[in-house]
């Protein structure tokens, strides 16, 4: 194969320009600008396409039939078939998943039935071995899984909901790997590589034929998605080592499931390289601090990540964020209790509520100094107080008007999509108490990327 990350089409040549003046300027643009998930489809040349959802949809083609990486989400799907089927009216042999998170499998079955549907085979669904028990553990907790994620893209958090949006049927694999695997698409070779970083299910493609890594969620454009507080374990260290994996095959051509392809060796070289010392420097710091004794509040209080790297286009956190990060380094290698004795067997929340109200002078007078602190910035102290006025009062009206208040304001203090929807979730419990009628309230309404934050409802991550 030649002309690799060769461009032979407009979307395509678009997105690398884009993306190499954003690494090489520095720029960045907003959320939506390295993150596009337009449907569009980009032509890398020699039978190699990317389509441009939630995930990324990356087709390759082999003499047969095509080979699928990723199958995005069963609603964005259709439009991504429909992308494919311009391109090449080639049946889909293959489809590979980078992980099992429902915005890189839930549109399989369209693929499948599809084929079907021509009279063809159905392709064959090659992934890491741990998938399937992703799957069992999503059949397990579905009303978890559709809560949390409604909370996180800052939707109505109701409790009891059941299942919801959230998928039951899975296109389980049935080529499973370990470590690694060697797969053929036509007469090219392609390797699977296993390594846990956003999950523990993580695959990763390395076509050395073309010269390209497929990266799944490894580099997604986003600070890593590696803190997530509503989520199962994430692997920060080993996540940078798969970085540096990938580095050192020399691509020269990287094409994520989310975000922006980059071309260049020596430029994708440096994006991996910025990413990896962001995750090793939290992962170094905070191991430190805990082998020296500290508590989980000092250390997410004393980690940071190197200024000059927070700054790059591809690791800002407007998803998820540092901070979080932190939490799962902790939760890794150490355990739950955070090292504060009072936390290691609490009082319950509204009874502690209770006494720091007796001794305040009333729940009320907790909420109006809640909202004073709001006023004066303070928004982390803020959110203490107001849930302590609505823990010591909880059919106050008007501690929730206050906490409402806080939590609005707290969202739109933040950047990460994750803590505006928690946050926004917040308020919107005590909007529902404040009054007598439920309103909605939307999460994300001042966010400058609402495309994003919609289309992400699906991650499960
Ligand atoms: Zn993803």
């Amino acid at each position: 194969m030649t002309g690799v990350g060769q461009a032979s089409g407009g979307v395509a040549t678009e997105l690398l320009e884009a993306s190499s003046r954003y690494i090489d300027e520095g720029i960045f643009e907003g959320a939506a600008s390295v993150s596009p998930i337009d449907g569009r489809l980009a032509d890398f040349g020699n039978g190699m396409a990317l389509v441009l959802s939630f995930s990324h949809v990356i087709a390759v083609e082999d003499g047969d039939g095509l080979a699928l990486v990723d199958t995005s989400t069963a609603a964005l799907a259709p439009r991504a078939l429909a992308a494919l089927q311009t391109w090449s009216d080639a049946p889909v042999r293959t489809i590979v998943y980078t992980h099992g998170h429902v915005d890189h499998v839930g549109g399989a079955r369209l693929f499948s039935d599809e084929a079907a549907a021509s009279g063809e085979r159905r392709p064959r669904v090659v992934a890491h071995e741990a998938v399937d028990a992703r799957f069992a553990r999503y059949d397990l907790t579905p009303g978890y899984n559709a809560l949390i994620n409604a909370r996180q893209f800052g939707r109505r958090a109701a409790v009891g909901v059941g299942q919801g949006d959230w998928p039951s049927e899975w296109l389980r694999p049935e080529t499973t790997f370990r470590d690694r695997m060697t797969l053929r698409v036509g007469g090219e070779v392609v390797e699977l590589r296993h390594a846990r970083g956003e999950t523990d299910d993580h695959a990763w493609l390395w076509m050395p034929d073309r010269r390209v890594v497929c990266g799944g969620d490894f580099l997604t454009w986003v600070f890593p998605n590696a803190g997530n507080p509503q989520k199962v374990q994430r692997y920060p260290g080993e996540w940078a080592l798969a970085l540096r994996e990938m580095a050192a095959m020399r691509p020269e051509l990287f094409l994520p499931a989310h975000g922006l392809p980059i071309t260049g060796a020596e430029r994708i070289a440096r994006v991996l390289d910025d990413i990896a010392t962001a995750l090793e420097s939290l992962v170094r710091q905070t191991v430190t601090l805990m082998n020296a004794g500290a508590r989980l509040d000092d250390i997410t209080r004393e980690v940071q990540v190197p200024t000059e790297l927070a700054d790059r286009p591809y690791l800002r956190a407007t998803y998820d964020e540092p901070e979080f990060v932190v939490h799962n380094i902790w939760r890794l290698y150490g355990g739950w209790w955070d090292g504060d004795p009072a936390h290691l067997k609490p009082a319950g929340a509204a009874e502690l509520a209770t006494e720091l109200a007796d001794l305040a002078g009333g729940a009320e007078r907790l909420a109006s100094r809640a909202t004073e602190l709001a006023v004066a910035g303070d928004l982390r102290l803020a959110c203490h107080l107001a849930e302590l006025a609505t823990q010591a009062a909880p059919s106050s009206t008007e501690c929730h008007a206050a906490r409402a208040e806080v939590y609005r304001a707290r969202r739109d203090g933040e950047v990460s999509l994750m803590a505006r929807g928690l946050y926004a979730a917040a308020a919107a419990e005590s909007v529902d108490r404040s009054t007598n009628e439920p309103t909605d309230t939307p999460a994300n309404d001042s966010m400058d990327e609402p495309a994003l934050g919609s289309a992400r409802r699906g991650e499960c991550s």
